[in-house]
């Protein structure tokens, strides 16, 4: 569904992505993890555009995400990022409503939305609804970052280090919500992390980055019977 071929990124003398090519499945979850540094952000921001690709192709479904306009890609790929991406100074439902409203919906139609999407991520609409960011747990934050993303049903979802501010046990809910969300509605996911377990977890595929560069992109089964010589096997014994 994703195709990513070939995709560089400079910034000056850096090469943030170094000719990455990947292509990633329909209804999966694959997983970009590496250090801090390793490119892992830019490409994700690559899918969306957010970040222009330096050369090569990103394909969604086949078309050329060159040609799609900002429109259509806010359309069709949610974008979540760690803890504080909301609007602090606008209501949950505003929140949520940040697409859709761009999107041109009818307020009828985002009302309907917003209640829905809280109801999906137990947050109990009248309660919720009017509340504003710093009145919530990190855990309820992040939930209505990932309903913000999802707001306009996108196909997918790229979520940046989604889980990275929460204590563990919140954490651990949080990935196994994500999982359920994830087969219930079907939606392809592209998740960024710096935390190897996390990634075997929850990858239906991982993507190993080092310096840009793409160093194995394989099931968590084979990266663990098999990782390559070097970095990727010195991170699969660390996460053992
Ligand atoms: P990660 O998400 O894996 O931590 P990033 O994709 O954020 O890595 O960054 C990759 C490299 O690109 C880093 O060396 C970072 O400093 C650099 N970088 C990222 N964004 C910019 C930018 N806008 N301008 C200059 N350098 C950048
Ligand atoms: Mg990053």
């Amino acid at each position: 569904m994703i195709e990513v071929e070939h995709v560089s990124r400079r910034f000056g003398p850096l090469l943030a992505v170094n000719d990455v090519s990947l292509t990633v499945e329909r209804g999966t979850i694959t997983v970009l993890v590496g250090t801090s540094g390793s490119g892992k952000s830019t490409l994700l921001r690559i899918i969306n555009r957010l970040i222009e690709p330096t050369s090569g192709t990103i394909r969604i479904d086949g078309r050329d995400t060159a040609g799609l306009s900002g429109e259509e890609l806010r359309r069709g790929i949610g974008y979540a990022i760690q803890g504080h991406g909301l609007f602090p100074h606008w209501t949950v439902a505003r929140n949520i409503a940040t697409v859709p409203t761009l999107l041109g919906w009818d307020r009828a139609r985002i009302g309907r939305r917003v209640v829905e999407l809280l109801e999906l991520f137990e947050l109990d609409p009248a309660s919720y609804a009017g509340k504003f960011p710093h009145q919530l747990s990190g855990g309820q934050q992040q939930r209505v970052g990932v309903a913000r993303a999802l707001a306009a049903e996108p196909a997918v979802l790229l979520m940046d280090e989604p889980f990275g501010a929460l204590d563990p046990i919140i954490r651990a809910k949080a990935q196994e919500d994500l999982l359920a969300l994830q087969r219930r509605l079907g939606i392809t996911v592209v998740l960024v992390t710096h935390d190897m377990e996390e990634a075997i977890h929850l990858g239906d595929r991982i993507a190993v980055m080092d310096g840009g560069e793409v160093l194995q992109y394989a099931t968590p089964a084979e990266i663990l019977a098999h990782p390559v010589p070097g970095f990727v096997e010195k991170l699969v014994g660390g996460a053992d």
